[in-house]
């Protein structure tokens, strides 16, 4: 045994975290729907305007604002309706002085037309002036005027009203896409607007993943006496796929110098190297011996209950992750370094922790030597313990979140305020 001389606190884990942390440099080319939630590697310029011709923001006519002014419900203007533009058609005439055509919002707006009136500041000629058409409730006036009827318009239209100006959403030669931003939706359908196909973004990060311990067996295996089942790689990988990276799982690797090192060759083409286990200080936790013969060591234990044994390094330009074994505490670090890590790599948004202020349930007690992440779960408006042991993986499987203890608080009372912050 070589007990640990020395612990940092979790925040300056994190600083030595994001000292050496280099964001992947890989770029490919892929069809816009599949860069969704990635990042974008060059600026897309637009080549074109958004909308491409000044449309119609409303169903109604396409007037000249000019002819309504002055329009009133008991002096409307009368105008005559000389075409219908659906969308997707163009109404290719010129719009003359007291005339209108019916328009479809999303329709491109009439040469000689300056504004839109809604189809329901209008009505037909003939109920407008009591006669002419009937307009019933169950038939309402929907502005489907025959050309050549007339249409009364009840109120003076301010030019441009109701018309969505060309390019007034993106205008020629603006940059729209900056390298580096997140590909939301919205971001994508900016692209889809200017008729782009394909994205330059930035490759996943290539994060291998191995679990080390004499005593593991693949799941679906048969675990034979003082054997247990590996739950880390199936909590980590989904934890890298969602944060940007391509889990790479390696085969169980047993307790030895020589298993180790060859995990390590298998890893030689990841950017990131996650082991759990054998990052202890047991005489059989030999994976910071083979780490220091191929790099630096970060830190080795940090101060925080679970997850103390956990180690960063540097081999070469691979970072590499060394996690506790135990389930619990594996995943708890997983979400307080392996999440920030990945997204920093994938240069993806750091995430904003979502929390909730409640009381807690039932009085806590803690052992108060480190900063502990604490699980809980919500229930009916109320914090309530959840934490077990960190080798029981149900201390997270029955969690919503977790509340922080600081260091040498070994108590907290039940009806105290805690915020929890949701997994
Ligand atoms: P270690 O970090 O290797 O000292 O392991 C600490 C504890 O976690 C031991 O009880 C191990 O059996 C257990 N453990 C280690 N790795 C795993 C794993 N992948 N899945 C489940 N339990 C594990
Ligand atoms: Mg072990």
């Amino acid at each position: 045994m070589r007990p640990f001389t020395h612990t940092i606190s979790l925040a300056e884990a994190l600083a030595r975290m994001r000292e050496v942390t280099r964001p992947i440099e890989r770029t490919a080319v892929v069809a816009v729907p599949e860069a969704a939630w990635r990042v974008v590697a060059t600026d897309v310029v637009a080549t074109r305007d958004v909308p491409p011709f000044d449309r119609a923001a409303m169903d109604g006519y396409a007037v000249r604002a000019s002819d309504t002014a002055g329009a009133t419900r008991d002096r409307p203007a009368m105008l005559t309706c000389v075409g219908v533009v659906f969308s997707g058609e163009a109404w290719t005439g010129h719009l003359g002085q007291g005339e209108c055509v019916e328009i479809a919002t999303g329709a491109p707006v009439p040469d000689g037309a300056d504004a839109v009136v809604m189809v329901e500041h209008t009505a037909p000629a003939g109920a407008a002036d009591g006669g002419g058409p009937a307009v019933s409730p169950s038939d309402p006036w929907r502005g489907a005027a025959a050309v050549g009827t007339r249409v009364a318009v009840f109120g003076p239209v301010p030019p441009r009203q109701h018309v969505a100006s060309r390019g007034a959403d993106i205008g020629t030669g603006q940059v729209v896409l900056r390298r580096g931003d997140h590909l939301t939706p919205a971001r994508l359908g900016a692209a889809a607007a200017l008729g782009v196909t394909h994205l330059e973004v930035f490759e996943p990060t290539r994060v291998f993943i191995a679990s080390t311990g004499d005593e593991l067996v693949d799941t679906g295996g048969l675990a034979r006496a003082a054997q247990i089942y590996d739950v880390n790689r199936t909590t980590l990988p989904p934890i890298v796929a969602l944060h940007g990276g391509v889990p790479l799982v390696h085969p169980v690797v047993g307790d030895t110098l020589a298993e180790l090192r060859a995990a390590l060759d298998a890893a030689r083409d990841a950017d990131l190297v996650v082991v759990s286990g054998g990052s202890s200080v047991g005489n059989r936790d030999l994976l910071v011996d083979v780490v220091a013969e191929r790099g630096d060591i970060l830190f080795h234990g940090i101060a925080v209950k679970p997850g103390k044994p956990t180690l960063l390094a540097r081999l070469g330009s691979q970072l590499l992750l060394g996690l506790p074994g135990n389930p619990t505490s594996c995943l708890s670090n997983a979400y307080l370094l392996l999440v920030p890590l990945l997204r920093a790599l994938a240069r993806l948004p750091q995430l904003v922790p979502q929390t909730r202020r409640v009381p807690l349930l039932r009085t806590i007690v803690s052992p108060g030597d480190r900063h502990q992440f604490y699980t809980v779960r919500l229930e009916d408006g109320h914090a309530v313990a959840a934490f077990k042991g960190s080798g029981d993986i149900t201390s997270m499987a029955g969690a919503d979140g977790y509340i922080e203890i600081p260091a040498g608080t070994d108590r907290i009372e039940a009806g105290a305020t805690v915020d929890v912050v949701l997994f």
